[in-house]
């Protein structure tokens, strides 16, 4: 049997830096479409400002909701940033690091990475660690090359099957519209359970890896299928309720 096959899935909604409180309505509508018949955990990541009020509503319900990104120490002078812990405060059961747009826009590196991953398990949240190579690293043929060293160098010594998930988010995919190849995402996700596997033994075999990418209700079923990949990553389609309803569909029974 395939290591991580029969893993309950996650899937995780990044509303980035969209959504004013209206759009609370949208994780209204993902909470109430949410049913027995659901075969996966779901998510909802929202900017700060509507963190708490979304676990408010979703309090006693199905969906789960998760912060964007949090700062390694668990309070100070850090003027604009907010602790895990605090994250935790609020209502967040997960938090979303080493995003790309994080890595590129502020600068991140593994290290960084590993330090918020380290304070989100300190705080008792869910790291959601992603890596994924550029669109030149892949035209290099560096991609399994990057993946395993983002994995190495951002995953901490921590990370265990409750706490952690690791997201595969090729950078070019994000936002564009463009997903590798079914056969392109089981290669990578073959290597990183294998690299999970290596560094965790048994416990690797049960982190959770997430694909993310331009996943939306039209691909969902075809990616979701893939060996090793335990759920998704969703940006742009997780603004709609009926989108994100949709691809969570791909796991009803
Ligand atoms: C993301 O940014 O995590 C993401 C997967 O975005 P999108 O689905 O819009 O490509």
């Amino acid at each position: 049997m395939e290591a991580g096959r029969n893993l309950r899935p996650l899937v995780a909604g990044n509303w980035k830096m969209n959504g004013l409180r209206a759009q609370l309505a949208e994780g209204m509508r993902v909470r109430d479409g949410l049913s027995a018949k659901t075969g996966a955990d779901v998510m909802i990541c929202p900017p700060a400002t509507l963190l708490h009020p979304l676990a408010e509503a979703a309090r006693g319900s199905k969906l789960l909701v998760g912060a964007q990104d949090c700062h390694p120490e668990a309070s100070g002078a850090y003027t604009g940033d907010i602790s895990a812990e605090m994250l935790k405060d609020a209502g967040a059961v997960a938090v979303i690091v080493g995003h790309s747009e994080r890595r590129s826009a502020h600068g991140e590196f593994d290290r960084t990475v590993r330090r918020k991953a380290e304070a989100a398990h300190r705080a008792g949240l869910t790291a959601i660690v992603c890596v994924g190579e550029t669109a030149g690293q892949r035209e290099a043929g560096l991609t399994l090359d990057v993946v395993r060293r983002q994995l190495q160098g951002s995953l901490p010594d921590s990370a265990r099957a409750e706490n952690t998930a690791v997201a595969y988010e090729p950078v070019w995919a994000i936002g564009t519209g463009r997903t590798p190849s079914a056969g392109d995402v089981a290669v990578v996700h073959r290597v990183i359970r294998e690299a999970l596997i290596a560094r965790f033994g048994t416990e690797g075999s049960e982190i959770r890896i997430l694909y993310g990418g331009s996943v939306n209700p039209g691909n969902a079923r075809e990616l979701l299928r893939v060996d090793n990949v335990n759920g998704a990553l969703v940006g742009g389609a997780s603004l709609k309720a009926s989108d994100l309803l949709a691809i969570i569909s791909a796991y009803e029974h």
